[in-house]
């Protein structure tokens, strides 16, 4: 995970602090070591613009560098170049998921959660994951397909639903997506359960359609919270993705998956800087457990 991204920091870092033992940058050296360094965050999968971001937040550092006596400058050249990343990350913190969760059961209950995204972007696992999560922290929750189109996603949440043993609310093939977003509301109340987890379908193919629908589902649902789940290997893409669903629903917050696939590290960092928008989690696996808390020093530690 982030190895390009990694070593591209690294050797940065390095060279610079080579030159400052001796004697203090010129702007020139600033410059040329920055305009290097934007080159390969690009490599490493880093968007031009963002990397742009990146290199002037810290130039605009580098040029006030004064390493203080008995500091080791290779570890003041990381401190800056940390700060600017941080400062950059920082713009993805949310509020606590679970603090959210709790807030919410003590004035309304069930929770109810409506996820949004296109196909593909690891919205049935995501959903599975979130639920593992809540049964962890001692809360019951409900998964509910309303994606009556594509019948695997069904198939896909009956399985894990099953594999957790948590109730699962179907609809047949073409059926009303907000009847049964509803109907998984009502069992969820009448039963007691804390959290309603609700997929939605996600062909971007036929946009309007696709807009109606979850907007009704909305409507009809209510839902405390309307999540899109991004896969952070699709770059560019996952910021027109964020446009599309915020037009149609609006979202609160982004769930970013496949973290753990990103093996140079740009694109994560790319989209996580891209999208500017709250991300409560991010998927690092496969399995069930394999979701983390959003945390800009936890992405850091893994860069630098
Ligand atoms: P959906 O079509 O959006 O519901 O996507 P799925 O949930 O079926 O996920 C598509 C594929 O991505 C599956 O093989 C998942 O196991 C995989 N996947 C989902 N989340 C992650 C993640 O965080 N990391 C990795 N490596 N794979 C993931």
């Amino acid at each position: 995970m982030f190895s390009k991204l990694k070593e591209a920091l690294t050797s940065f870092t390095k060279r610079i602090s080579e030159t400052l033992k001796y004697r203090e940058l010129s702007s020139e050296e600033v410059e040329k070591f920055c305009n290097n360094f934007l080159l390969e965050l690009v490599e490493a999968d880093v968007a031009f613009d963002v990397a742009q971001e990146i290199t002037e937040s810290i130039k605009s550092k580098l040029r006030e560098i004064k390493v203080p006596r008995g500091r080791n400058t290779e570890e003041v050249i990381l401190d800056v170049t940390r700060d600017s990343i941080r400062e950059m990350l920082n713009r993805g913190l949310s509020r606590n998921f679970l603090e959210i969760i709790k807030d919410t059961l003590s004035i309304s209950k069930p929770v109810k959660i409506v996820f949004v995204g296109v196909n593909g972007v690891g919205k049935t696992t995501t959903i599975a994951k979130v639920a593992y999560m809540a049964m962890k922290n001692s809360l019951r929750p409900v998964i509910v397909a309303a994606d009556t189109f594509r019948a695997g996603a069904q198939e896909q949440l009956k399985k894990h639903s099953a594999n957790l043993n948590i109730p699962f609310i179907g609809g047949k093939y073409g059926s009303d997506p907000a009847s049964v977003a509803f109907d998984g509301v009502i069992y969820a109340a009448k039963n007691g359960y804390d959290i309603v987890l609700i997929d939605t379908a996600g062909r971007m193919h036929v946009d309007v359609d696709l807009m109606n629908e979850l907007r009704k589902i909305v409507k009809v649902v209510n839902p405390h919270l309307k999540i899109l789940v991004v896969d952070a290997l699709t770059g560019n893409d996952a910021i027109e993705q964020v446009k599309f669903f915020d037009k149609a629903v609006g979202i609160d917050g982004v769930i970013l998956t496949k973290v753990d696939a990103d093996a140079k590290g740009g694109a994560a960092l790319s989209i996580i800087l891209g999208i500017g928008r709250p991300i409560f989690f991010i998927g690092v696996g496969q399995g069930y457990e394999d979701l983390e808390l959003y945390d800009p020093n936890t992405i850091l530690s893994r860069i630098l």
